[in-house]
């Protein structure tokens, strides 16, 4: 089946329960005993009830993996695969420039547990061996890096984990399986914040893990101790939301493709980041391994802040907010939000300079978010 008959299908109740086409929502923390084996019994918090079980069987689809499992948040699923994997003792590598919740969970909380992690160059193979310790256990990558958007080279850091006996994890939220499937790149581990494209619309919080059964039985095993399930009616949303997963994340490559190489037209605009252009650094490795370029793109203006304040400040259909993914377009300057606790020096090194703005595509018309940017530009020229 393709992605898009999976995204409606895949793992659904067979047959329908009570001729229902849609899964109905099972609000019930706990299920009555039939005689199975006592760990086999339903309860909300272990996630086996059936709007988690078609989820999982879902997004397994997706990924191309073997197993997945749907938990609270993105945070959930991050956190739960880090400590179902990592001891006292256990050395980690990270790329550079991670989620924040992720860079800091890793560099405080897990530091707290004893677990170290040395920060790795991913554009630069050569430099990984040298970092290699004998307690390093795992591996950890973004797909697409927030909020210059670039590409590690993924087929490396695949390669390097099988090599050394690690274990690779990345986070595909900002691909989505639509944009990437790692599991096919040899990835052992993919999780994604489906707060995100996954249920689209802005509107829940929830996380997935997808791997080798083995793998997601121990995620799951941690997460039902630590609490860290998914709702049942944020289920019902997340499965309809996936069911439009396919339309939504091409209709947003194919307009972000667009914006991208209107602002990189623009006298205005200095720099835009977005893999589908040709001048993206890793533009060939995107169009090897990506199934469009995404909806999410990074730009500055040559009047820096000042100018990107005021150009976010005459747009009418993005919002000025964080987050991404949704059916409303959404834009921010990361210097001022999500990188804020950065010192400028710190964002200097990592590439985030404090006018570089953000964008969401959204699932306006193009042709509209075209039209409002056009104006603003112009608006903050005058
Ligand atoms: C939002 C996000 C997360 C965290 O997800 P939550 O659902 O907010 O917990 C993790 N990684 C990336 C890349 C994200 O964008």
């Amino acid at each position: 089946m393709e992605l898009q008959t999976k995204s409606v299908h895949a793992g659904s109740i067979r047959p329908r329960d009570h001729g229902s086409i849609v899964t109905p929502v099972f609000q019930t923390s706990t299920f009555e005993y039939r005689g199975e084996d006592y760990h086999d019994v339903r309860y909300m918090r272990l996630s086996n009830t059936p709007n988690h079980t078609v989820l999982g069987d879902r997004i397994a689809a997706l990924e191309e993996a073997e197993a997945a499992l749907v938990t609270g948040s993105g945070m959930a699923a991050i956190s739960g695969v880090l400590l179902s994997l990592l001891s006292a003792g256990d050395h980690l590598l990270v790329q550079d420039c991670l989620y924040g919740g992720t860079n800091e969970f890793v560099s405080r909380e897990l530091a707290r547990l004893g677990v170290t992690r040395t920060v790795i160059d991913v554009q630069n193979p050569e430099s990984w061996t040298a970092n290699l310790q004998d307690t390093t256990r795992a591996i950890y990558v973004e797909t697409l890096t927030n909020p210059l958007i670039q590409l590690a080279d993924l087929e490396s850091v695949a390669a390097f984990a099988k090599k050394n006996g690690l274990i690779s994890i990345i986070d595909n939220t900002f691909a989505s399986p639509v944009n990437c499937r790692p599991m096919t790149l040899g990835f052992d581990i993919v999780v994604e914040s489906c707060t995100k494209y996954m249920s689209g619309h802005s509107d829940l919080i929830a996380g997935s893990v997808a791997g080798s059964a083995a793998h997601v039985r121990r995620v799951k095993k941690m997460l039902d101790h630590l609490g860290g399930h998914l709702d049942a009616h944020a289920c019902f949303l997340l499965e309809r939301g996936l069911k439009t997963l396919a339309l939504r994340v091409r209709h947003q490559s194919r307009s972000a493709g667009e914006i991208a190489r209107f602002l990189a037209g623009q006298p205005a605009v200095a720099t835009v980041n977005y893999p589908g252009l040709r001048n993206h650094a890793q533009h060939e490795r995107a169009a090897r391994l990506l199934d469009g370029f995404g909806g999410m793109l990074s730009f500055e203006l040559k009047g820096g802040v000042d100018q990107a304040e005021a150009f976010l400040s005459k747009l009418e259909l993005p919002a000025n907010a964080p987050s991404l993914g949704g059916a409303e377009s959404l834009i921010v300057r990361p210097a001022a939000a999500v990188h804020g606790r950065l010192s400028s020096e710190e964002r200097g090194r990592i590439g985030i300079t404090d006018g570089l703005i953000r964008f969401s595509v959204g699932l306006e018309a193009t042709a509209d978010l075209l039209g409002d940017l056009r104006s603003a530009l112009a608006a903050v020229q005058e």
